[in-house]
């Protein structure tokens, strides 16, 4: 970090910049041209690497860009990997489109990972699964994997860097949709990578610049303001969301959270998170009960995404991409009083019960 001088704004500055001064060699400037750096992405990235204990961090249009140039640097033409059968949908369809062989593996099997690893490039642990709320064992799967060869990539988007230090568990490549908790004000679409190996965040690097999926600066800007809450946000939501989860099992509902004893990985949550997280889900059962549910609501809004500072809530199937049952509800808790998002699905609860 550079030192301060008397004068300067506390905030960041925001650059929108496409050209800087860069006399002579370019290479002496800082920064030259806007594809290949940006003072608010550094600011960014910097502040995120502090969260991870010094990765080196490259930001990125979207979490999908990010995903995207982990897999173009880090596996070859023709390559093989292995992922979890219920990652994000967009995150399997990438691999598939990208020509990787992909071996998809349960994230309910802690073996499965372990067995796959041998021959892969990479290994892919998304924990907990959006939507499905499994959680995987990252350090045990990162010792498969360097017995393996493979590098681990951890989907970090649900847990967030506050939630869950997948560094520390063994993690070589971190992967964020910050537009989800890390940004956390639904109001910016970006991603993050950050490497242990500093040669490895040079190629993500690499990635951005030939790719051209270059964060907004806007959008930097946002999730650098967002990420100093970071903490304290997911502190507030997963706490919340525990008393909901716990509440709504209370009256009856099917609900899972990886915070509930009830999780069949709750254990292993408790060990490797320090915040279970915003997200829990409950089925409804059918589809009908499902939307009568949502069309009962008021200030909880049926938007889709998660980690924001409102909650939010969806009938998870109405997007064909997820084999969910046809009633399942995925919530995003925010940072309303709980007591107060309880009562409100309580009350719309009541419009389906038999
Ligand atoms: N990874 C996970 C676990 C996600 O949930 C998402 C989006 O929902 C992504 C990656 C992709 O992120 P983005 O929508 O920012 O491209």
């Amino acid at each position: 970090m550079t030192k301060r001088r008397p004068g300067d704004a506390l905030a960041p500055p925001l650059v929108p910049a496409s050209a800087f001064f860069a006399p002579g060699d370019p290479a002496d400037a800082p920064f030259a041209y806007g594809r290949l750096g940006n003072p608010t992405w550094s600011a960014l990235e910097a502040e995120y690497e502090a969260t991870t204990g010094g990765a080196p961090t490259v930001a990125f249009a979207s979490g999908m860009a990010a995903v995207a140039a982990v897999v173009d640097a880090l596996v070859a033409r023709g390559g093989r990997a292995v992922a979890p059968s219920d990652a994000y949908y967009a995150v399997r369809a990438l691999f598939e489109a990208r020509g990787v062989e992909t071996r998809l593996v349960s994230s309910t099997d802690p073996e499965s990972f372990a067995r796959a690893a041998s021959g892969a490039a990479l290994v892919w642990v998304e924990t907990p699964t959006n939507p499905g709320l499994d959680v995987v064992d990252v350090a045990a799967t990162a010792k498969a994997c360097r017995e393996a060869g493979a590098l681990l990539v951890v989907d970090n988007t649900l847990a967030t860097a506050a939630g869950q230090d997948a560094f520390v568990l063994g993690a070589d490549v971190v992967v964020v949709s910050a537009t989800k908790a890390t940004s956390g004000h639904s109001d910016a679409v970006i991603g993050l990578a950050a490497a242990r190996d500093p040669a490895l965040a040079t190629r993500l690097r690499a990635a951005r610049t030939l790719g051209g999926a270059i964060p907004g600066v806007l959008e930097a800007w946002l999730c650098l303001r967002g990420l100093k809450t970071l903490d304290l946000r997911l502190g507030r939501s997963s706490e919340s969301a525990l008393a909901i989860a716990r509440a709504l099992g209370d009256d009856g509902w099917l609900v899972r959270y990886p915070g509930l004893p009830e999780h069949p990985q709750h254990a292993l949550a408790a060990r490797q998170m320090k915040h279970f997280g915003p997200v829990l889900t409950f089925d409804l059962a059918s589809q009908a009960r499902a939307e009568t549910f949502c069309s009962h609501l008021e200030r909880i809004a049926e938007a889709t995404s998660f980690g924001g500072v409102e909650t939010t809530l969806e009938r998870r199937a109405r997007w064909a991409s997820d084999a969910v049952s046809p009633g399942l509800i995925r919530m995003s808790v925010g940072l309303e009083p709980p007591e107060a998002i309880l009562a409100e699905l309580r009350a719309a609860l009541r419009e389906v019960q038999t």
